[in-house]
């Protein structure tokens, strides 16, 4: 039940986790300010944070900022990030969660709609990112993935967020855009002579839901 998954969470967070006081006073700023609750779980941030250790990734690209939550694990993890987020008042608490947690000199928050800034990015040929984590609009998901393959290099990672939606992601005759971007996307990734790929399933105080995992070749 969510309830177990929570308490399992919970366990987890505090046996081996832990969320020091910059990362709770993120997550705390972000419900006082109304921003949805739709950041990773503290697990599932460290989870990242040692993706991006594991694979020594020094440049990391993330699309989804909202409160910076996320952003303060990478951030923790690696030399520089560019983060890329739509609402200009959610982006403005990032930035201030980032100086809080003694990070904003390692990440660049871009404010507007993710397809123009990679476009922007792939334009000004930015150096190439190791790890990319696709966590925003997922109706644009197959585009997120194509700027992302634009944006690394051999070896890179490419990680996206809620690819199971309660179970939805199987449905084929889904009409919810967030459930087709993620089948889209999926689909494109196993076609793709230049990744290889898995997904998995994950529970939790995030509920049902899971991560696609893609390498670069
Ligand atoms: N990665 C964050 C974390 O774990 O702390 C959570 C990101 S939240 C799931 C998704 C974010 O993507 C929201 O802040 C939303 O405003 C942003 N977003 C939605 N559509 C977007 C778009 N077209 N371009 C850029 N950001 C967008």
């Amino acid at each position: 039940s969510t309830e177990q998954w929570r308490a399992v969470d919970d366990y987890f967070v505090a046996t081996l986790v832990g969320e020091d006081a910059a990362l709770a006073q993120a997550r705390r700023s972000s419900r006082d300010a109304g921003l949805p609750d739709h950041e990773v779980a503290p697990n599932q941030g460290a989870l990242l944070s040692l993706l991006a250790r594991m694979c020594r990734a020094r440049r990391i690209l993330e699309i989804g900022t909202l409160g910076g939550y996320s952003t303060i694990w990478f951030a923790r993890a690696a030399e520089h990030v560019t983060t890329l987020e739509v609402d200009p008042g959610y982006a403005k608490l990032a930035r201030r969660n980032l100086e809080h947690a003694g990070v904003a000199d390692r990440v660049d928050v871009i404010v507007g709609a993710a397809t123009d800034s990679l476009d922007e990015l792939i334009a000004r040929r930015a150096e190439p990112y190791d790890l990319v984590f696709i966590d925003a609009d997922k109706p644009n998901n197959p585009r997120y993935l194509e700027a992302s393959l634009r944006l690394t290099r051999p070896g890179s990672v490419i990680v996206a967020d809620n690819v199971v939606r309660d179970g939805a992601v199987t449905d084929p005759g889904s009409t919810d855009e967030r459930v087709r971007g993620v089948r889209r996307f999926l689909e494109q990734v196993a076609a793709d002579p230049r990744l290889d790929a898995t997904a998995l399933q994950t529970v939790g105080s995030k509920g049902w839901d899971g991560f696609a995992l893609a390498l670069v070749r």
